[in-house]
């Protein structure tokens, strides 16, 4: 069966090269015929791992000219997710499967609403991509990525693509407790990594205030029946602070390039979750207006 991948960015051309090369059939959805022409021109996608570029000619069409789809990888932003899905909707098989990479919590139930007909599998991915050009993506960082459906416990058929195409995967019968923790994980840290402009391992130098904002995310996950994912969290965060010290994180690398970032759907959907279960927790909502304002100062939208 054919994998339709929309999003020729970073996390779709890692999943689509290495699918690709393993010898499944994938077609790329482009957002219109300019995007097409280029890529045509580009001659396919560049994947770059280890230094070394190698381009694969995978068949792509603009997504007006797209035929039917039973399995959709959606990798474009969680912002631009349910436009795509109502672009698509109408070609989607009755028994189609959308897998979500969005990152945060949001989009994906978004999305999941729209199509009722398809079978909707979330993903939450800790590998890292980063495009260097036009459909040309590095390989930045090896990772896994869970996959899992609320609604259906059985794993799919297709999980053995996967395999063979050598995407560490797993299927997780918890994807919804793993997506609130790695949202968890992702409020205590990026925002204040933008805030003080500093590399991750810079917040070791204000471990009080992870402190404090790990107890109230605590409380939040407490709140929203979501314990398990609520267990240990100060100590991950603390983990991750000194296994990543020399990295930027996500959001601080989109703030520094221009770029609109996906904090609708962190921290901003943190601090609504908070308020649905009328839940005072103030520095995480003062961290949330914090960011709103550094964003607005710097020319970035804050949705
Ligand atoms: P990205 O590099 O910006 O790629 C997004 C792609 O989606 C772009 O190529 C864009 O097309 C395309 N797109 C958006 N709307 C479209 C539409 N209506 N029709 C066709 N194409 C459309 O983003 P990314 O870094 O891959 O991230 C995707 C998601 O994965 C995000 O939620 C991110 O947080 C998550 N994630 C990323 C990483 C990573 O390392 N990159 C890791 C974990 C999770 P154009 O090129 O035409 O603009």
């Amino acid at each position: 069966m054919r994998w339709h991948i929309l999003g020729a960015g970073s996390l779709g051309s890692l999943w689509a090269a290495r699918l690709y090369r393993a010898g499944c059939d994938v077609e790329l959805i482009l957002r219109d015929q300019q995007r097409l022409a280029s890529y045509q021109s580009a001659g396919g996608l560049t994947l770059i791992e280890d230094n070394q570029p190698h381009c694969y000619p995978i068949p792509a069409v603009s997504i007006d000219d797209c035929g039917p789809i039973s399995r959709l990888l959606l990798a474009c932003k969680a912002y631009d997710a349910p436009t795509a899905i109502i672009q698509l909707a109408p070609l989607l098989a009755e028994d189609a499967e959308v897998i979500l990479l969005q990152n945060g919590l949001g989009s994906q139930e978004r999305v999941a609403a729209l199509i009722p007909q398809a079978r909707c599998i979330l993903a939450s991915s800790t590998e890292g991509a980063f495009r260097q050009a036009d459909f040309c993506t590095v390989f930045a960082g090896h990772g896994h990525t869970w996959l899992g459906d609320p609604l259906q416990s059985e794993p799919p058929t297709w999980l053995v693509d996967l395999q063979q195409s050598q995407i560490n995967h797993d299927w997780a019968e918890d994807i919804v407790s793993r997506l609130w923790r790695k949202l968890a994980l992702n409020c205590a840290i990026n925002p204040l990594t933008v805030l003080y402009d500093c590399r991750n391992g810079g917040l070791l130098e204000h471990q009080a205030e992870v402190a404090t904002l790990c107890h109230e995310l605590n409380q939040l996950l407490h709140a929203c029946g979501m314990s398990t994912a609520a267990t240990g969290l100060h100590e991950q965060v603390i983990r991750v602070i000194n296994a990543t010290a020399a990295n930027y994180s996500s959001m601080h690398q989109d703030v520094s390039q221009k770029r609109r970032t996906e904090i609708a759907y962190l921290i901003g959907y943190a601090c609504a979750a908070a308020e649905r279960q009328q839940l005072q927790l103030p520095h995480l909502n003062a961290l949330n207006e914090r960011l709103g304002q550094y964003l607005d100062a710097h020319g970035l939208p804050r949705h």
